[in-house]
């Protein structure tokens, strides 16, 4: 220990100088940039027009607000939840067929419908479609999903606490650009 510094109380009216945490703001910016918009949404090439289906009938107008209204803000958790506004799932109806006593088919995996809202109502469409529009990847999209519909919850900030499937995600980026 240094007993050599002496410590004078400051003078009055100017209260302690703030240090700007740059860590902290470096890791602010990074995460605002994470999510914000990479690239501008694409028109959608499946040309689904069923009745549960309807990636055909929107304009690129409208695909560039529903876009917008989800980088409206750059939080993770925000846009989670926009996406869940937007999703609907549901159950699979029975539990697997049974094959015999106490052995049961695998149930269906829970079904997702997407909506896209538009001036002129909702337009469902298909997942391909929904992911090109907002920018997403697939497995972002079946994470907060299935989340979801394990939890019942709404999608919590996880960051900080679960860093590793994040990096692996990051890698598996990574790989995919390649
Ligand atoms: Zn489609």
């Amino acid at each position: 220990m240094d007993n050599n510094i002496t410590i004078e109380p400051s003078t009055h009216g100017k209260g302690r100088k703030r240090i700007a945490n740059k860590q902290e703001w470096k890791r602010e910016k990074a995460k605002s940039k994470r999510y914000s918009r990479q690239h501008l949404p694409e028109f959608p090439t499946c040309g689904h027009r069923t009745k549960t289906m309807q990636c055909c009938l929107l304009t690129m107008t409208e695909i560039r607000k529903f876009n917008e209204g989800f980088y409206q803000k750059k939080s993770k958790l925000l846009q989670d939840m926009f996406v869940l506004k937007h999703c609907v799932t549901s159950k699979p109806k029975r539990p697997g067929t049974k094959i015999k006593e106490n052995v049961r088919n695998k149930p269906k995996a829970i079904s997702v419908k997407y909506n896209i809202k538009t001036s002129k109502g909702t337009i469902p469409v298909c997942k391909k479609t929904f992911v090109a529009i907002l920018g997403i990847g697939k497995n972002r999209l079946q994470r907060i999903v299935s989340r979801y519909h394990q939890t019942g919850g709404l999608p919590a900030e996880n960051r900080g606490g679960d860093q590793i499937s994040h990096k692996t995600d990051a890698k598996r980026q990574a790989i995919k650009r390649d």
